[in-house]
């Protein structure tokens, strides 16, 4: 059987590449005379955060100054990138609190699902982002350094209000 070559017919309008090339430099040139460019000065400016932004976490502390979390083990449970290390001790009152809580900045995808189910309200994602480091280990926060952190905590997402608005 003979192969037959289709020769399929293409409108120069989609073919031309001069014209898409002219489109792509109007486009440029408008915005180089925009008096309003989105070119930011970081760190001297900086993006208004959204109050829902998920960053860096925060360990909330009760009026004695002590972590809030009771150790039950529900965030290391449900972390979908399995970033919290926990340890749970118990005072002689029954008391359970956690002898080793870390979180590995690095590894966390800030889904938000640790402060979604903590009972206590401890553990958040917070509105914040410079957490750079030189190596890895420097991403693991410790129980001290995650009630050490200030920023404001993350808004979770309201189903009432699902668009933040
Ligand atoms: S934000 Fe998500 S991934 Fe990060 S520690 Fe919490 S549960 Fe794990
Ligand atoms: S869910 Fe809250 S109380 Fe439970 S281990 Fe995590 S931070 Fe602590």
């Amino acid at each position: 059987m003979a192969i037959q070559v289709k020769v399929l017919e293409r409108p120069i309008r989609q073919t031309s590449y001069v014209r898409a090339m002219l489109k792509g430099m109007a486009i440029t040139f408008k915005h180089l005379t925009n008096p309003h460019k989105v070119t930011w000065q970081y760190p001297e400016q900086k993006w208004d955060l959204s109050p829902r932004w998920r960053g860096t976490h925060r360990m909330l502390t009760d009026e004695n100054g002590k972590a809030k979390c009771v150790a039950c083990g529900l965030c290391p449970q449900i972390c979908p990138a399995n970033c919290i290390k926990l340890v749970p001790g118990e005072d002689e009152e029954g008391n359970r609190y956690p002898l080793v809580y870390e979180i590995d900045e690095f590894r966390c995808i800030f889904c938000g699902y640790c402060q979604e189910v903590c009972p206590e309200e401890a553990i958040h994602v917070g509105r914040h982002y410079e957490n750079s480091e030189y190596s890895r280990a420097g991403f693991v926060y410790d129980l001290e350094r995650l009630m050490a952190q200030t920023h404001p905590v993350c808004e979770m997402w309201d189903p009432a209000d699902p668009r933040g608005e």
